[in-house]
């Protein structure tokens, strides 16, 4: 094979930008970029040409070179940040962004953040105003408590009521509850950062009330309880409940902290989840402030809620790191909508996709698996397509011993390995993220909306058909 000759054929840089192909992306783009691109997809084929000594490939990468330009081009002005498709049938899945909001909460932000709005603007008054007004009174008739409002995200919220109440001072926590969330979220260690001293008390497996009042110095300003969101501890074991330390802080006049993590408004146990307790349980116990993620089982943007005593918010409202740890006006607005969807029983397991997912019936999930299967029928000539049982998760961190019975479609292509196929699927323009399991991908239909199937059946089809026939 005469190499040289290839050689020659690649596209003359100067001359090429002058083709009618490259002239048009240059009117869309600009010179420089497409220029760039033109010698970056040049030098790729020439390496290409060296390295390679499958002479049909060599041909078809030098036909196609045009269109190689193009799709670099439109990559360098395309956004990295993208939807894709969740098949895990983990629904909080945190490396693919945990909740996703509701329609109308999308329809609001748009609405709010591409023209001016009301953040800090009081309309009846003509005023300046309070960002956390437009959710504070919403989150109150929610949970019971009387004052609220919202951060960055709940690591925060918790740093920030520590600092506010206990700087400088102990705060007590059981040895049971001093755990690691996901994303380096480790109590002590915010509890350091916040400037209050950590007091451990009890034992890793049983701590007893008196376990608390045996903490108690004049040094102590907080009492925190921390939801073990992702773990359990099962057989001999023993934490306190928040309403008993309830009894012994109103005794010592200390404030009782929790911080819940995921925060739900609802009780999923009907829906075959684990006990867990909701935030207007804790607030109705006389839990002074609770925290809460707003992108966990609330269905909400990324946000830690506090909610409680009028008097510990306003402290906090103080605080300057408040200021450092504000929400902005996408928060807010997504945060409000979100709210609303629960002023209505029902309405919320209808229009948020967390809770939809989760409440989903077995039967509807098996129809859809079905669908899926169906439209991936032209898939079938390439790979063994079944429908198969499978089991999702909540995920975030949360109910750690969950296990919702779920339906899974299974794909097994007959000339690609497990390995090499979720590759594939990771590199499709809507990429689809499923598992690896017994040498087949799973694609869990519980995460996935029905545009989510439509769209990867397309995408799945026409991968196969383009790569099913490879040798
Ligand atoms: C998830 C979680 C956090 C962290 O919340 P983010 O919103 O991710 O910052 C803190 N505490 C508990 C108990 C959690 O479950």
């Amino acid at each position: 094979m005469e190499k040289r000759l290839f050689y020659r054929e690649i596209p003359k840089v100067d001359s090429f930008l002058e083709t009618e192909e490259i002239k048009e992306l240059i009117r869309l783009y600009g010179r420089e970029p497409v220029t760039r691109a033109v010698r970056e997809e040049e030098a790729l084929l020439r390496d290409f040409i060296f390295s390679s000594s499958r002479e049909e490939e060599i041909k078809e990468k030098i036909r196609n070179f045009g269109q190689a330009v193009g799709q670099r081009v439109q990559a360098v002005f395309s956004p990295d940040l993208r939807r894709v498709i969740n098949a895990t049938g983990i629904i909080l899945h945190t490396n693919l962004g945990r909740a996703p909001i509701g329609e109308m909460a999308a329809d609001h932000l748009r609405d709010v953040i591409t023209g001016y709005c009301n953040l800090e603007y009081n309309l009846m008054e003509g005023r300046r105003g309070e960002r956390y007004s437009h959710f504070e009174a919403l989150l109150c008739s929610l949970t019971g408590a009387e004052a609220a409002m919202a951060v960055n995200n709940n690591a925060a919220a918790v740093m920030l009521v520590l600092s506010s109440l206990a700087r400088g001072g102990d705060v007590v926590v059981s040895r049971g509850e001093l755990v690691e969330i996901g994303g380096k979220f480790r109590v002590p260690e915010v509890i350091s950062m916040s400037g209050a001293h950590l007091v451990e008390t009890g034992t890793t497996n049983k701590t007893h009330l008196s376990d608390y009042e045996k903490a108690v110095s004049e040094q102590t300003k907080a009492f925190l309880k921390v939801h073990t969101s992702n773990y359990r501890i099962v057989g001999f074991s023993e934490l306190v409940d928040a309403g008993q330390i309830r009894e012994l802080a109103e005794r010592l006049d200390i404030p009782v902290v929790e911080d819940l993590g995921s925060g739900s408004f609802v009780d999923l146990r009907p829906f075959g989840c684990e006990y867990e307790p909701t935030v207007q349980e804790e607030i109705k116990k006389g839990v002074d402030l609770v925290c809460f993620s707003g992108d966990k089982l609330l269905g909400g943007p990324q946000a830690g809620i506090i909610a409680g005593r009028r008097k510990y918010i306003d402290l906090i409202k103080k605080n300057p790191l408040t200021r450092a740890l504000r929400i902005d006006k996408f928060t807010a607005a997504v945060l409000e909508q979100t709210l609303l969807e629960y002023q209505a029983p029902g309405r919320a397991s209808s229009r948020l996709p967390v809770l939809r997912m989760i409440e989903e019936s077995r039967e509807s999930i098996k129809k859809r698996a079905q669908r899926l299967a169906d439209l991936l029928a032209p898939a079938g000539a390439f790979a063994r397509i079944e429908c198969c049982p499978s089991q999702s998760q909540i995920g975030g961190g949360a109910m750690p011993l969950t296990d919702l019975k779920s339906m899974a479609v299974t794909i097994k292509p007959s000339n690609m390995s497990a390995a090499g196929f979720e590759r594939e699927l990771r590199a499709l323009p809507v990429p689809v993220i499923g598992r690896i399991k017994d040498d087949r991908i799973w694609l869990d239909v519980r995460t996935m909306g029905d545009e989510d199937i439509n769209e990867a059946a397309e995408q799945i089809n026409d991968l196969l058909a383009r790569t099913g026939d490879r040798p």
